[in-house]
């Protein structure tokens, strides 16, 4: 079955919900909480902690693999986060907390790197960077290439990208 842009449901193009988002118990919840000022912006901080810390590990242990496999999720929580606290209208809100697609990293990346970063944001202008957070994300052979290989010239490829998103993100 074809999907069409317009739901009934959602207003955010080409969601394929059946039912409006608020009445998932799930999506209530999250919305309850989103009601607790700042709390969501909490829960953002502590996952973007806890990622930055396991990630600084990795790096420290040269776990090369590991480390590429999550770097994307750190950029796609901050831009989550960035939307859902600054520019998710009160009918986007319910589709975003639902995690229905659309709601991947360039969905939300693109309006706040216009909105909030002023067009300076490093994933547009890098895009060797960009491709390595999403092969990491998709576990893609490319990865485990520069895992098998952490002492070879694979890895110094890999070098200025991880620098650079190490100066930007971490
Ligand atoms: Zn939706």
């Amino acid at each position: 079955m074809a999907k069409s842009q317009d739901n009934s449901f959602c207003p955010v193009p080409w969601c394929s919900t059946k039912a409006p988002h608020k009445d998932d118990a799930d999506v209530k919840a999250l919305l309850e909480t989103a009601q607790i000022p700042g709390e969501l912006a909490r829960w953002a901080t502590n996952a973007l902690t806890e990622l930055r810390d396991s990630i600084e590990r990795d790096s420290a242990e040269r776990q090369i693999f590991a480390l590429i496999t999550r770097s994307r999720q750190v950029e796609e929580l901050y831009s989550r986060a960035v939307y859902i606290l600054l520019l998710a209208t009160d009918d986007e809100l319910p589709h975003m907390l639902s995690g229905r697609m659309p709601n991947g990293f360039s969905f939300h990346y693109d309006r706040v790197n216009e909105s909030i970063f002023g067009g300076r944001g490093i994933l547009e202008k890098d895009s060797k960077a960009m491709e390595m957070l999403h092969h990491g994300a998709h576990v893609s052979f490319w990865d485990a290439e520069y895992g098998r290989f952490r002492d070879n010239q694979r890895v110094a490829r890999l070098q200025r990208p991880l620098e650079t998103y190490q100066q930007n993100v971490l």
